[in-house]
């Protein structure tokens, strides 16, 4: 989702910020130049100036004055500059056409100088000497400026300022003479400027610290130490760091350039690789980059050791090579699609820019119409900014990416989980159908054994229940009747003479006089309760429940009957037959023993039988007792 906004997100900053950067450029420009237009130095003191090389500082000013015959040389340009030497220059200004234009200043803009001398002179008259030079603690100038600054003194006379120059670094004499209210004026502006500069690197400097505390991510860090770094070097540059933050330190006024400078590299190499891609672009490059800022890192401790003209000078190289080296990367960056290098670029570009304009200017091959040192910080508050954006840039990039990244993470999951609760669901749909299946399967195996059951239970001669059954149901009525205290009839039939009709017309025969006897016993049984069973051979069980005596025997009475009248059509024609029936009823007693109903019954059946068959006989417990 963010892949496809990215680029143009990145895009819409980079425009954005070219343009707030861009304004901000031409505004403080147009603002400089306004300082220039009306405070800039009444008179800059450049060609026709006269100087001495002194190789073995053996001159005095004695020698300088008086002595002919030295091999004085005269300057051309305005350009007063000789590069790193350790040689004693000696400089002799003639300040005639200006006494009428009441210059009261004389400023050297360079405070880098260890060893400074100045005299002043009107003929053979000293008018003052003064000592300067940042050998020197701060508090031993005359006038408390970052730059070395003398009062001229009011003559008609012509001036002559005499002076003696010896330091380890470059030697640069941008001199100027001020009407003091001008100066005035314009210092107030330059220290408006550059306070504005310094307060704009502070507060970047320190912001970044903050990100860092609150955020960790290292990048913050990097950038604060570097735009920390780069504000002490511009400070070392304009003397305000000496002026203001070490004014007793001769020490570190001396090393400071070398201390400050090849850090704030140290940190910019660091920080670009910190904030661009370049390790996944390639590791050479890396290992470039690498070895570069372990070489700044290692030259500030032999920049404390070892002699300030060379190490100055290594210095110089190096950073000859870095500056345009940081340019080229960024720009290989920006070739390889990188969003971010282009800012990263254009900071670099901006600085190198205003680096070499400056040079330029040095070198006289250029002329600027304001002083160089806006030019530089002008440059890399541009550049601060630029990579301060760059990181913001990249630092929004990176938690988007992160975002993001948690999105899917978090999309993932939630897929799985659904897949996880509809699998969950299928399994528990499954299960459910499995049951029911099953249920369904035992629902029909009862219903099987049901059937099994009632089949077993079936005489298969006569379609009515066999003795099985009867056993069963027998036990339930008695039950029932002791339970309910209700009478229960049980009657016995037994077919008379039935081995003698086997005998006579075969088994088959006797077998469908069976089935025409069983079916005439359940057509008359009429109430749903009452029960007849084929009890085994010719022989059925009848049960009679809720039923008393005078009833049961009305009805088997009225069976017996029927069958006696009744002609069995069969193969071997039409059979009559007789039955003989036992009957007892009881309530059974709570204490009776349950077959004692079925054994009165048969007991009357055999009376039936002694009586002379075809009959009915109830049982009777007198009579019983009487035979016994
Ligand atoms: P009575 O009962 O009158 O004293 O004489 P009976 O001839 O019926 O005597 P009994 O009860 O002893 O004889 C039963 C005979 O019934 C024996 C057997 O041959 C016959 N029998 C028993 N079961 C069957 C059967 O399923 N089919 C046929 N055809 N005959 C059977
Ligand atoms: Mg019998
Ligand atoms: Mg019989």
């Amino acid at each position: 989702m963010y892949r496809t906004e990215e680029p143009q997100v990145g895009r819409r900053w980079i425009v954005l910020s070219i343009l707030v950067v861009g304004l901000i450029f031409f505004y403080c420009f147009w603002q400089m130049l306004d300082i220039n237009r009306y405070s800039q130095p009444q008179h800059k003191i450049g060609a026709g100036v006269e100087y001495l090389v002194d190789p073995e500082s053996v001159l005095t000013l004695d020698d300088i004055r008086l002595k002919s015959g030295l091999p004085w040389q005269t300057e051309r340009t305005d350009l007063l500059s000789f590069g790193i030497q350790s040689d004693t220059y000696w400089f002799r200004i003639h300040l005639p056409q200006l006494s009428n234009l009441q210059f009261s200043l004389l400023e050297l803009d360079y405070p880098l100088l260890d060893d400074l001398k100045i005299w002043l002179y009107t003929g053979d008259r000293q008018l003052g000497s003064y000592v300067l030079g940042d050998s020197l603690p701060f508090a031993a100038r005359s006038l408390a400026l970052e730059n070395f600054v003398v009062p001229l003194q009011q003559t008609q006379d012509p001036l002559t300022a005499y002076v003696r120059v010896h330091t380890s670094g470059a030697i640069k004499m941008p001199l100027y003479v001020w009407n003091a209210d001008s100066y005035l004026v314009y210092h107030g502006e330059h220290n408006l400027f550059t306070g504005g500069f310094f307060g704009l690197l502070a507060a970047l400097a320190l912001s970044n610290f903050f990100f860092f505390l609150t955020t960790r991510t290292l990048s913050f860090l990097v950038y604060g130490c570097y735009v920390f770094c780069l504000c002490l070097t511009l400070m070392t540059l304009n003397g305000i760091g000496y002026k203001y933050l070490w004014p007793d330190s001769i020490w570190l006024q001396a090393k400071s350039i070398l201390l400050f400078a090849p850090a704030t590299i140290f940190f910019a190499l660091v920080f670009s690789r910190h904030l661009l891609p370049i390790k996944q672009h390639s590791l050479t490059m890396d290992w470039v980059v690498k070895a570069l800022a372990a070489l700044f890192l290692i030259s500030i401790p032999l920049g404390l050791a070892l002699p300030y003209t060379l190490m100055v000078k290594v210095f110089l190289v190096l950073t000859l090579v870095v500056v345009p080296f940081l340019c080229a990367l960024g720009l290989w960056l920006c070739l390889r699609g990188v969003v971010i290098a282009r800012l990263y670029t254009l900071g670099w570009i901006t600085l190198l820019v205003s680096a070499v304009m400056v040079s330029l200017d040095n070198l006289n091959m250029f002329n600027l119409a304001i002083r160089t040192q806006y030019l530089l910080m002008l440059g890399a508050s541009i550049e601060a900014v630029l990579l301060a954006m760059v990181l913001a840039i990249n630092y929004d990039q990176q938690r988007r990416t992160l975002f993001e990244a948690q999105e899917q993470s978090l999309d993932r999951e939630r897929q799985l989980r659904e897949a996880q609760d509809q699998a969950q669901e299928e399994l528990e749909y499954k299960v459910q159908e499995r049951t029911l299946e099953l249920e369904i399967a035992l629902r029909e195996l009862s219903e099987t054994n049901r059937e099994l059951e009632e089949r077993n239970t079936m005489d298969a001669l006569t379609g009515i229940r066999n003795r099985r059954y009867f056993d069963r149901k027998y036990q339930a009525e008695v039950r029932r009747s002791r339970r309910e205290q209700s009478s229960l009839t049980v009657a016995m039939i037994d077919i008379d003479h039935f081995k003698q009709l086997n005998d006579t017309y075969g088994h088959l025969v006797g077998d469908e006089c069976i089935r025409a006897v069983a079916q005439v016993l359940r057509e008359q049984l009429r109430r749903p309760a009452d029960d007849v069973c084929r009890f085994g051979g010719e022989e059925f069980a009848v049960l009679l429940p809720n039923t008393d005596i005078e009833g049961a025997c009305a009805l088997l009475e009225s069976i017996r009957e029927k069958l006696e009248n009744m002609a069995i059509p069969t193969p071997a024609g039409e059979i009559k037959l007789t039955i003989s029936i036992g009957v007892a009823t009881a309530i059974i007693a709570f204490d009776a023993n349950d077959m004692l109903l079925l054994e009165q019954a048969d007991k009357a059946l055999y009376g039936a039988k002694q009586a002379g068959r075809n009959q009915l006989c109830q049982y009777n417990e007198l009579a019983e007792a009487n035979q016994e």
